[in-house]
């Protein structure tokens, strides 16, 4: 197995199935443009063989199907129906949701029982100004059929100062009424956030402001995580449980095993570094001439991580799978 000196490993891995989204979020697709895909993108076949030479060659336990957006990608059946049958401990998926409703009976057969919806808003001019795309009450439609199809589902909302904070009260109660969890992502210093230092710090939120605003309503205690958990976690009794992706506030380096494997053929090991690796080539290779290659990128990719904290990467999430 690979460790590296901090005893990390990669376990996790998130595979970026397309890097075209039906949404042009502001803070992650800044020229506004939907739907657009790589050129040069891997087939599924090729897609889902990276998977099972990189459960062999780095330890993967769990995969997560993330994009652009996952479920606009004609890959998805042929993909889910390979990974389904590689005795993964778990398979999840993160969503816009706006599909979900669409593609609920594939997902289900192919095994998917945890479902991540990003959703910034349930107020309806305010998600077309950030979605820039997609219609609301067909996200929380199809949240609501795959609530009903028993699968769990987690609500990801990236606060935004100016545009959403008004929205972080409505959401929370939604969710504990659904029993869905909801988990605030503090905005990343991704893509041209990464550069543009104004625009990140004009719309950032902390973990603090969130509890101070969660605080006035409702109280919490913190809960347990797994300890490589991105997200602090946090109980407000006989309600439910919500929960803060704080990359900022509370960084979570130390602890990280995930491993990106971009729809065009890179390993990322770390988000916040611009070093990548070409395993496109390798995917076509049997077995026996792909793994020893593949784990020499692998000792860079882990390598490329950073010791505590997560300092931004030029690299945009839709493309990078967030
Ligand atoms: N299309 C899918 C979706 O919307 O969930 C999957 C891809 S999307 C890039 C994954 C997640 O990344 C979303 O929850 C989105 O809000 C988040 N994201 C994108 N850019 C971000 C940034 N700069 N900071 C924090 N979260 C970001």
């Amino acid at each position: 197995m690979i460790v590296d000196r901090q005893g990390r490993r990669f376990r996790n891995l998130r595979v970026s199935l397309t890097s075209a989204c039906n949404y042009a979020c502001t803070y992650c697709v800044p020229n506004g443009k939907r739907l657009v895909a790589a050129q040069d993108e891997l087939s599924a076949e090729a897609m889902a063989r990276g998977v099972a030479y990189l459960i062999e060659a780095a330890g993967i336990e769990r995969l997560r199907i993330t994009g652009g957006e996952p479920l606009v990608s004609p890959k998805l059946e042929t993909f889910m129906q390979a990974v389904g049958q590689m005795g993964l401990a778990d398979i999840s998926l993160t969503t816009n949701g706006q599909l979900l409703g669409k593609k609920l009976p594939l997902l289900v057969d192919a095994g998917i029982r945890r479902i991540n919806v990003s959703l910034d808003t349930l107020d309806p001019a305010a998600f077309r100004s950030i979605a820039r795309g997609g219609d609301l009450p067909t996200v929380l439609d199809g949240m609501q059929q795959a609530r009903a199809a028993g699968i769990k589902i987690k609500v990801n909302m990236v606060p935004l100062r100016g545009q959403n904070l008004d929205q972080v009260m409505p959401l929370l109660d939604y969710c504990l009424e659904r029993g869905y969890e909801l988990r605030f992502i503090e905005l990343m210093r991704m893509g041209h956030l990464a550069s543009d230092s104004n625009a990140f710090l004009q719309q950032f939120v902390s973990l603090q402001q969130l509890l101070s605003l969660i605080g006035e309503r409702y109280e919490y205690l913190q809960a347990d995580a797994p300890v490589d958990a991105t997200a602090v976690r946090y109980e407000i009794p006989e309600l439910g449980h919500f929960g803060v992706i704080a990359n900022e506030s509370v960084p979570f380096c130390r602890t990280c095993s995930r491993l990106r494997l971009s729809s065009t053929g890179w390993l990322h090991g770390c988000l916040s570094s611009s070093n990548r690796h070409y395993v496109g080539d390798l995917l076509d290779k049997p077995r026996h001439q792909a793994l020893p290659a593949l784990q020499r990128l692998l000792v860079k990719a882990l390598g490329d991580k950073q010791e505590v904290a997560f300092s931004g990467g030029a690299t945009v999430m839709k493309i990078i799978g967030g």
